[in-house]
């Protein structure tokens, strides 16, 4: 086996492919507080038209939607992949020929996401495709709750990371997503990703390489939204592509909380949006009014302005 992939193998066998550090043997079949185990399991597979205009393109994006997730927040909306582990259990050679149909179907790229808890698992199959004739561009698509250690591994393999950016209040990562230090593993990742392949590149509106920051707008501000606008313009780059998203809902167990039992509204949306141009960001991708009120596909426009 290839010495990079043998590292992040080595990482499984005392876990700590993620911050939580759980020091389980996932090679031994034991598992963690994610209850990932050996093999990767995978939920569904598909050309994904959904996200923001520079990943899905005219042809979709190749998403691989893996099961389970290191994080756990309160509000998911997909609650049976990732924490109820509704998935199949594959090998490294069936993830190999998922990427390469995806290709052939014309994909963009291949969207790993939530790949953090199967950085092994997958470089394995990266390893076994590219030999094959994989060429897309690579996306770690992830909560951003990341060890550097293990991100280290991928640098030079992923080409484009699509970061979330949840919270700089750990006292809501704590109450929703059971991650109390959040907001400074996320920066330092954030950092790290960002060294690897810097701001967001594209040709002909697709993009190539780069990092791609998420971030959703919880209601009465939970998420923290100032500090992580002016942490991505003054310590990353006011270039950084990040987007803001207005699908909350109260989802999964949101319902026991009342303060997020609810959609934001178009003024919170209005205001998130500000503070990312006050802090000088100048890229990005903000939601339709609309999809505030509808559950629907979302909408996009490449400005941060408000018009
Ligand atoms: S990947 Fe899972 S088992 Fe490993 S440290 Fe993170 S939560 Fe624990």
């Amino acid at each position: 086996m290839i010495d990079y992939i043998k590292k992040a193998y080595k990482l499984m066998e005392s876990c700590r492919l993620c911050p939580r550090k759980c020091g389980v043997d996932r090679l031994k079949g034991q598992t963690g507080f994610c209850k990932a185990g050996k093999l990767p399991m995978v939920s569904s597979f598909h050309a994904h038209f959904g996200e923001e205009p520079p990943i899905s393109g005219r042809n979709g994006s190749g998403t691989i939607f893996f099961t389970h997730c290191s994080l756990r927040c309160v509000f998911c909306q997909n609650n049976p992949i990732s924490q109820l582990g509704q998935g199949k259990e594959t090998s490294a050679e069936e993830l190999a020929v998922m990427m390469l149909r995806l290709q052939t179907e014309g994909c963009h790229n291949i969207n790993f996401v939530t790949p953090t808890h199967y950085i092994p698992q997958m470089l394995e199959a990266i390893f076994i495709a590219r030999d094959k004739g994989l060429k897309v561009p690579l996306v770690y698509n992830c909560g951003g709750y990341e060890s550097v250690e293990a991100l280290e591994i991928l640098d030079g393999i992923i080409d484009i990371y699509m970061p979330d950016m949840k919270y700089s209040d750990n006292t809501s990562a704590k109450k929703y997503s059971n991650a109390p230090d959040y907001f400074e593993v996320n920066k330092i990742a954030a950092k790290e990703m960002y060294r690897q392949v810097g701001g967001l590149k594209m040709y002909r509106g697709i993009a190539n390489k780069g990092i791609l920051i998420r971030h959703l707008v919880l209601p009465e501000d939970l998420a923290g939204s100032q500090k992580i606008f002016e942490f991505i313009a003054n310590e990353l780059s006011p270039d950084t592509y990040v987007n803001i998203m207005a699908q909350y809902y109260p989802c999964h167990s949101a319902n026991k909380f009342p303060e997020i039992d609810r959609r934001i509204t178009a003024r919170e949306y209005i205001e998130a949006i500000k503070l990312a141009e006050k802090a000088g960001l100048k890229n990005g991708f903000r939601q339709v009014m609309s999809t505030i009120k509808r559950k629907r596909i979302p909408e996009w426009t490449d400005n941060l302005k408000i018009s």
